[in-house]
């Protein structure tokens, strides 16, 4: 750093920073899942608003098992640039598990999740930073509208949305994984010990002071979304399933509702016997056991599908696993030099 931006930095530390606070090192939280054409620019853009704004920063890249060069892009990079630090998936776990290895391993006094595809305006990170600085613990980017979606997506998205909120009382339709966290919100995630996690709702949950700003979602900067329609349906369906119990109460309620139905029939039934006008054949009765099996084996499903919640989380495996760190690497190449 040259003399003058060392002075700048002093000035910084000393007059823009509220009382009593540290000047902010920032982390930002990249996950990358084959995003080989939108490395490079993100590092530049991010780097270029953060160096702008007078802060200190890392760009800490995730590789989620990408199956393109993006590790060897984020790998050069890191070698080139100080502030750009890697992980590397040993294979493809998820978003999620992505930003909860950045932040378990980030070292700023604050986090930026961010999209490698710009999708997320970087140009909202001073503000948010701004926000953080006159103590918000956490600032949260909701979209403005949805972006260019399909009907069927939209759809798709309100239903699952509404799911969540009804139960988790966590408003998540315009809620997106572009989010500022303050240290005290990222050691409260990383105390959090479930294995099938879903950032956008704990990160609601933990509390915390919260502002919002709002965004219009840009389009994709490069490459392709990596969502299809059978990760979409799994992500729902798994975060439905972790944060609330409201599909097995449905179960216990068209249970109810089939009970009063059975005995109106079954009353009915009766009286017709009686009176001597009972029905010939089965029909009604087919329609009967067909409905309630059907009914028993969605129940059953949905249970099982707890338990088997249940089971992933006894296990206690890791959320992640990294294969490399391109911190311990050049600490490593440090520790070699001084031995020689
Ligand atoms: N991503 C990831 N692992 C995955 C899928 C996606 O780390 O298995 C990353 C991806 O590289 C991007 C972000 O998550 O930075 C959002 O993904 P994408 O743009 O495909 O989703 P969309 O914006 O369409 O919701
Ligand atoms: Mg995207």
């Amino acid at each position: 750093m040259t003399e003058g931006a060392d002075r700048q930095t002093d000035f910084l530390k000393k007059f823009s920073s509220g009382p009593g606070r540290k000047q902010q090192m920032v982390s930002v939280i990249i996950p990358a899942y084959n995003e080989r054409e939108n490395i490079e620019n993100t590092a530049k853009v991010i780097g270029n608003i953060l160096k702008n704004y007078g802060t200190e920063y890392e760009l800490l890249f995730v590789d989620d098992g990408s199956k393109d060069d993006t590790w060897d892009i984020i790998s050069r990079l890191s070698e080139n640039d100080g502030s750009v630090r890697g992980l590397k998936f040993s294979r493809n776990f998820g978003k999620e598990g992505a930003i909860f290895a950045g932040l378990r391993k980030c070292t700023g006094e604050c986090a930026v999740v961010i999209d490698c595809d710009l999708q997320h305006p970087p140009e909202l990170i001073p503000k948010m930073l701004e926000l953080h600085r006159q103590g918000a613990e956490i600032v949260e980017a909701v979209k403005a509208d949805r972006g260019k979606e399909s009907l069927f997506y939209k759809l798709f998205a309100k239903t699952f949305y509404r799911i969540m909120e009804r139960s988790s009382s966590v408003d998540l339709d315009r809620a997106s994984d572009f989010k500022l966290m303050d240290r005290k919100v990222i050691d409260a995630l990383n105390e959090m010990p479930e294995r099938i996690t879903f950032f956008r709702a704990l990160s609601s949950w933990v509390g915390f002071r919260t502002e919002k700003i709002e965004f219009e979602v840009a389009p994709r900067n490069a490459g392709q979304s990596k969502w299809n329609f059978r990760k979409l349906v799994r992500f729902a369906v798994d975060n439905i399933t972790s944060f609330t119990n409201f599909p097995m109460q449905l179960v216990t309620g068209m249970g109810v509702i089939f009970l009063i139905f059975a005995l109106i029939l079954g009353i009915q039934s009766l009286v017709r016997f009686f009176s001597g006008t009972a029905q010939e054949g089965f029909t009604t009765v087919y329609l009967i056991v067909l409905l309630a099996a059907s009914m028993i084996m969605i129940g059953l499903g949905i249970i099982g599908y707890y338990m088997s919640k249940i089971y992933e989380e006894i296990k206690f495996r890791p959320r992640y696993i990294i294969s490399v760190d391109t911190k311990d690497r050049k600490e490593q190449d440090t520790d070699n030099g001084s031995n020689v």
